[in-house]
């Protein structure tokens, strides 16, 4: 069965109500690829207001979410607290927020957990620094930092895993189709190896890092790549030409 297309807008801490607004404007009469699941993932204090006004096709997806349900914790928020607003994706594991926040794989895997748990589906991200490329590690790292999702849930059919190599993110760097297919293919053995056929079949494995509308279409004829996790330019209104990568 093929895996359907899916593409990730990541606005970060970018935006304004005005800007935002005229983001969601622009994809709700864009023409659309109706093949690639498209998810915006704006920042919290503006994901209802997405929610409001963007086309129900398009699903919302938290950068961020707590591994408790509900309680003293300043400044969190909980998956049972998204599903609620119909916000029906999280994001867990981003490198800005292993290395800017400190996250590390357990807490990462704790969050995980709790947002399936909570109905939520995932965007998973991984990704190798530069040093650890040059130190041929890249594999070992990718590995390392999806095993420990893999203690915690063998379910994964709700996970994306989101390939970010640290070097090419917001860098204009992008990785080569080679480099990326290489990372993804061994995603995929690992998921047949530690996860089942089955997982190793159907998860989709997206590329990050540095993507736009001038390299999309290639990395797209990639056989393990499945889609994007797009930060910069998601946006742009050249975000729709990556949408449609596949047209
Ligand atoms: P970028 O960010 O497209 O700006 O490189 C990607 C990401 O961090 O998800």
């Amino acid at each position: 069965m093929a895996r359907q297309f899916f593409v990730g807008g990541n606005f970060k801490m970018n935006g304004t109500i005005k800007s935002i607004t005229d983001i969601v404007h622009n994809l709700n009469n864009a023409p659309l690829d109706p093949k690639t699941e498209v998810v915006l993932s704006p920042p919290a204090l503006f994901l209802l207001l997405v929610r409001e006004h963007l086309k129900p096709e398009i699903e919302v997806c938290s950068q961020n979410v707590f591994d408790k349900p509900n309680g003293a914790f300043t400044g969190e928020i909980s998956a049972e607290q998204l599903a609620d607003s119909k916000i029906t994706w999280a994001m867990c594991g981003h490198s800005e927020r292993r290395v800017i926040l400190k996250e590390d794989d357990q807490f990462i895997a704790s969050k995980t957990k709790a947002a399936l748990d909570g109905g939520l589906g995932v965007i998973l991200c991984c990704g190798e620094t530069l040093e650890q490329r040059e130190a041929n590690q890249t594999i070992d790292v990718v590995t390392r930092q999806l095993s420990a999702i893999a203690s915690k849930t063998k379910d994964w059919s709700k996970i994306v895993i989101a390939y970010e190599p640290v070097w090419a993110i917001g860098t204009g760097k992008v990785a080569t189709t080679d480099q990326a297919q290489e990372v993804h293919a061994a995603i995929r053995k690992w998921l047949g190896d530690t996860i089942s056929k089955e997982a190793a079949d159907k998860t989709r494995i997206i590329y990050g890092g540095s993507v736009s509308d001038k390299n999309c279409k290639e990395l797209a004829k990639q056989s393990d790549i499945d889609g994007f996790l797009v930060g910069g330019a998601s946006l742009k209104p050249a975000f729709v030409d990556i949408i449609n990568a596949r047209q």
